[in-house]
């Protein structure tokens, strides 16, 4: 078994002492590791794939919560709107929209975040501080009202990079969009109160930066194959 449960330990427990959450990313794992995790008590999980997530979501216990972390493409979202616990990546007014329409026809409110681009890399998904701040102003004005959607805080990845000051100044940026996101949004019935910042590579620094959510795969489950 790849599963590395010292380190699961310790890691949960530097976690927990902090009061952070803990997404464990389990994408391309088998369901027998999930159930290991699981077994230890642990409830969150994360995965990129919706044909995955959903394979995993029927064999496995209900009460797991599942945090789809990927990008979600807006034809797919019905695969998964009717239990999904959070879906950090919604990068687009477009998918915000299309996952409130979800939402309605279930009558479900389905837990979001929304995803901000702070790396340096093109490819990587997600509004720019401009393109957040239009969609905030959409949602607190009376023309748009998502009723199906509960936007509960902010996603974002750092580069893929060793320099440490970079990273750092990448988080620190979206911690700080956060703060200020927060301060403009009217009360909400669901608190926007979730950071989720931090993988394997760069939680550390997340921390230190304000993360409140972190979503680990190699660390506690081994590499990738
Ligand atoms: C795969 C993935 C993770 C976890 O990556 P590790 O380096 O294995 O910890 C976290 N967040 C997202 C969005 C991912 O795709």
């Amino acid at each position: 078994m790849s599963f590395l449960l010292n380190k699961y330990h310790d890691l949960l427990k530097e976690l927990s002492d902090k009061h952070i959450s803990l997404v464990a990313v389990t994408k391309t794992k088998p369901a027998e590791e999930i159930m290991s995790a699981y077994e230890a008590g642990h409830r969150d999980f994360g995965e990129n794939y919706v044909q995955e997530l959903i394979d995993k979501y029927q064999a496995l216990p209900k009460d797991i919560r599942w945090h789809f972390i990927g990008h979600l493409q807006s034809n797919k979202i019905k695969y998964i709107a009717s239990f999904i616990h959070l879906i950090h990546g919604v990068d687009s007014e477009h998918l915000l929209t299309q996952v409130n329409k979800q939402g309605e026809k279930i009558n479900r409110v389905i837990p979001c975040l929304l995803q901000m681009h702070i790396a340096e890399e093109e490819t990587k998904f997600g509004f720019d501080e401009e393109e957040l701040h239009q969609v905030i102003t959409k949602l607190t004005g009376k023309n748009l009202v998502l009723q199906n959607v509960s936007i509960r805080g902010l996603m974002g990845m750092a580069s893929f990079s060793d320099n440490q000051e970079l990273v750092r100044g990448e988080f620190r940026k979206l911690h700080r969009i956060f703060k200020e996101t927060g301060q403009r949004l009217p009360p909400l019935n669901d608190p926007f109160s979730i950071l989720s910042m931090g993988m394997s590579s760069d939680y550390q620094l997340a921390l230190e930066e304000g993360s409140n959510m972190v979503r680990i795969g190699s660390l506690l489950f081994g590499p990738r194959g």
